[in-house]
């Protein structure tokens, strides 16, 4: 038997969890009713058919597309990235914080890290407008490709579950 309700999971989709809480409900181990059941609350909210394999933030997951049944990263928009296993951060639209004027946004005068030592580079859908990540790095660090799921290990080892389909 799950832990959680549908409406509290419902909730937690919705944003009344931040997304640490999140991933922590769902990193507890051989959960898998509870996977399925965040699954499905979240696919009821998408307006369309593609199966999310992984939810990767509030905004992004990794989908089975409906229509060639490859893996793919997808904003909840609707806006296709690219293959799941590819940096979909190298096709967003990307906004630097690199002077202390961009700073000054988003943390009060003084209290900014030096842009000399460290950027902020935010990462948004270019259809949609959402912001989908952050990243500090120091000015001259590459694009950040955070991680590539290995998902048949997720669904398989982690959860006991059958692994989604590739393809058609
Ligand atoms: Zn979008």
């Amino acid at each position: 038997m799950s832990v959680y309700t549908k409406e509290q999971v419902s909730n937690l989709v919705d944003g009344k969890l931040d997304w640490d809480t999140t991933l922590r409900m769902l990193q507890m181990p051989k959960d898998k009713e509870r996977f399925e059941m965040y699954r499905e609350v979240l696919q009821s909210k998408m307006s369309w058919a593609d199966e999310i394999i992984l939810p990767l933030g509030p905004h992004l997951h990794i989908v089975r597309s409906a229509k060639t049944g490859e893996w793919i990263t997808k904003c909840e928009c609707g806006h296709e990235f690219c293959a799941y296993d590819k940096n979909w951060k190298l096709e967003a639209a990307i906004f630097v914080r690199d002077t202390p004027q961009a700073m000054e946004e988003v943390y009060p005068l003084l209290m900014a890290p030096d842009t000399q030592w460290q950027v902020y580079r935010e990462y948004y859908c270019p259809d949609c407008g959402v912001m989908l990540d952050v990243e500090a790095p120091t000015p001259w660090y590459p694009v950040i490709h955070d991680f590539s799921p290995d998902i048949e290990a997720f669904y398989k080892d982690w959860l006991g579950l059958p692994v989604p389909k590739k393809g058609k």
